[in-house]
């Protein structure tokens, strides 16, 4: 039988197991705060609880702690790239980014990916797992710990589709802006999709307060389907109707992320189509010149044609900004780590 993940569970889920051990509700609080605020590693750690029943919870149950396996760290601006390794051999990637406004940890939700799309290096090996709450808290966790700092902003833009994962997407989010636990705004946690047009309404009705962001990357949907394979099953009309009605419910503004490949979606007609796409919307467009990923062949951009397409959007009033390029010394393209690490190639890193 499996076993449960002390720290998979919210502390409702936690005090009903502390409970069924015979043990007093206190025990739960005090578990539940070495986990989600001191960020204990083992429940060896738990110093107040008696050794008896240390033992009975390290005998019995199991507990999500993250093994860094690689740290890379940039000399140019400090970003750093980890990758952990989970408890069943699998490997994911998180990243550490440091702005004026605070301290930003971009994270993974799966291992691997099932979407498909034809720029990004994540899905090249198709999907491996879910990953659970537990999984995904403790990539923040871990970076506290390694880096001494407090996490303000937490993105869900690194490995895997978010919504493809829901339930413990929502637990996540939950349990990390808990006051029991690290108390991150939600605001500061941004969830970005490819666009599962049912779960996006579906995460609009449960109105978390996170901030939302669609990969758009293609004004129509002949270009979009071809980059995208999730675009065969929703129309760019089917996704702006789920993007509004998450507008309209949460009250939150939608960011649009466009990544600018060369020759395929960076022209001025495209901004103009993008333009006419978007005009009137309460939005904001995120332009990500792309990252080249060595089993693909798209090309970046030169930084004359970004400006010209950030120009045309600006001029038709539209909010937009380009995504600044962190840790550009140490290969921080989205899954560029896992799979070199994989392949036995992250000592070239
Ligand atoms: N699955 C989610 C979140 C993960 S990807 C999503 O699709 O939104 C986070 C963002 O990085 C997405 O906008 C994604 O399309 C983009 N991205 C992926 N690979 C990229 C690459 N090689 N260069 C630039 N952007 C990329």
């Amino acid at each position: 039988m499996e076993r449960t993940d002390l720290k998979n569970l919210t502390k409702e889920e936690l005090t009903a197991v502390i409970e069924a051990l015979g043990e007093k509700r206190f025990r739960a609080s005090q578990m539940y705060d070495w986990m989600h605020k001191k960020l204990a590693r083992s429940v060896s750690e738990m110093t107040n609880l008696s050794a008896q029943l240390r033992e009975r919870l390290q005998n019995e149950f199991d507990y999500t702690a993250l093994k860094q396996e690689v740290m890379l760290r940039s000399e140019q601006d400090g970003t750093r790239k980890y990758l952990f390794g989970l408890s069943d051999g699998n490997v994911i990637e998180s990243v550490w980014m440091q702005y004026k406004h605070g301290n930003s940890v971009c994270i993974s939700s799966q291992v691997g990916c099932r979407m498909g799309c034809s720029f990004c290096a994540s899905t090249l090996g198709g999907l491996v797992r879910n990953l659970t709450a537990a999984e995904m808290l403790d990539q923040v966790y871990s970076i506290e710990r390694d880096t001494g700092e407090r996490v303000s902003n937490v993105v869900v833009m690194g490995t895997g589709e978010p919504l493809d994962n829901f339930d413990n997407l929502v637990k996540f989010v939950t349990m990390l802006s808990s006051e029991d636990g690290l108390n991150i705004s939600r605001r500061n946690i941004t969830v970005s999709t490819c666009g599962l047009v049912e779960k996006l309404r579906e995460l609009a009705d449960k109105d978390l307060g996170i901030t939302p962001a669609i990969s758009l990357h293609a004004p129509n949907d002949e270009l979009r389907r071809r980059i995208m394979p999730i675009a065969k099953r929703y129309s760019i009309k089917e996704l702006m109707e789920a993007a509004d009605y998450y507008t309209e419910k949460t009250g939150r503004r939608m960011t649009f992320e466009y990544s600018l490949l060369r020759d395929v979606n960076d022209s001025n007609a495209s901004a103009r189509e993008l333009i006419a796409l978007l005009k009137g919307r309460n939005c904001h467009v995120n332009l990500i010149p792309v990252n080249p990923v060595k089993e693909r062949d798209y090309e970046r951009p030169n930084m004359t044609n970004v400006l010209s397409f950030q120009n045309l959007l600006e001029k038709a009033g539209i909010n937009v900004t380009i995504r600044r390029e962190m840790g550009a010394d140490i290969n921080a393209a989205c899954g560029q780590l896992r799979r070199s690490y994989e392949s036995g190639t992250a000592a070239e890193l």
